[in-house]
């Protein structure tokens, strides 16, 4: 059995994530203080009466996510492939001969068009759902004047669903208490930036996940198309250090299974969550 991708690798992935994790988590909360900053007093009215978040913000929101990932995603993609694949290059060349990967063609820019798509896509609907919900709170629930519900909807731009009613149950909570407003605001705007930060270093974890596994599976794939790698090849699960307990990757750590496979936990390749860090590894069983 020939180790093409030793388990100590996986650590280049955390290394090359947390080189890029401060910038893209700082490009979007500026982003998200942009969209907030934005919305016209009218479309907030129109928002509270429908209680819908305009079409307008859903385009303008599309198109400011297709640039963030033209500007800033799109290219950390294509290192990660580019770095991931020459990690999988370098072992090949190690242990059975001489390689070179290639890290463009058709099949990656087919990648990377899909995988923008879909981020552009999630992007937009979690936004959406998020500030759907918040309004829904805010008319249903918990009434509050056109006014509060305004920054409200502003502040909790760029939150998951999840986030922006943890900030709203949080603020509805401080009020309760009778602490004073200014205080409310100020704790709340901290609360925020804190879950702003989060969530972009998440997105920016998870995005190079996927273009870092992507490219050690292209890698391998086109080493096999050449003839390279003659033989059964395996892949292993390996998951990063500080996610041995999370329920979807701990159990399905060290599995080895057939490349063209999935794991016992239905996942092909990592990542298998936002925030992943897991990585894989291959083997070729020679013949
Ligand atoms: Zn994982």
């Amino acid at each position: 059995m020939i180790v093409l991708f030793a388990r100590q690798y996986a650590e280049k992935l955390i290394r090359f994530t947390a080189r890029h994790e401060p910038k893209i988590a700082k490009y979007l909360r500026s982003l998200w203080l942009i969209q907030a900053e934005r919305m016209a007093r009218k479309e907030i009215e129109y928002a509270v009466t429908f209680q819908e978040v305009p079409l307008e913000w859903i385009f303008a929101w599309q198109q400011d996510y297709a640039r963030f990932i033209n500007e800033e995603i799109d290219p950390r993609w294509r290192e990660a492939i580019a770095e991931a694949g020459d990690t999988i290059e370098e072992a090949i060349i190690r242990e059975v001969g001489p390689f070179s990967f290639t890290p463009t063609g058709e099949k990656i820019d087919f990648w990377l068009r899909e995988r923008a798509a879909t981020l552009v896509r999630n992007l937009t609907d979690t936004q959406t759902q998020a500030l759907r919900n918040i309004l829904r709170h805010y008319i249903v629930e918990q009434p509050t004047s056109p006014d509060d519900l305004g920054r409200i909807i502003r502040s909790v731009v760029g939150l998951t669903n999840r986030e922006a009613l943890a900030v709203a149950r949080f603020r509805d909570s401080l009020l309760r208490e009778g602490v004073d407003r200014q205080k409310v605001e100020k704790q709340t705007e901290r609360y925020i930036r804190f879950l702003h930060k989060q969530r972009g270093i998440r997105i920016a974890r998870t995005e190079m996940s996927y273009a870092w596994n992507n490219g050690e599976y292209m890698a391998i794939t086109q080493a096999q198309e050449q003839g390279i790698l003659r033989g059964r090849l395996m892949k292993e699960w390996i998951t990063a250090a500080d996610e041995r307990v999370c329920h979807i990757c701990g159990p399905a750590d060290g599995e080895l299974v057939d490349k063209e496979q999935s794991f016992s936990n239905g996942f092909f390749i990592p990542p298998a969550h936002p925030n992943c860090r897991c990585a894989h590894a291959y083997m070729l069983e020679e013949v």
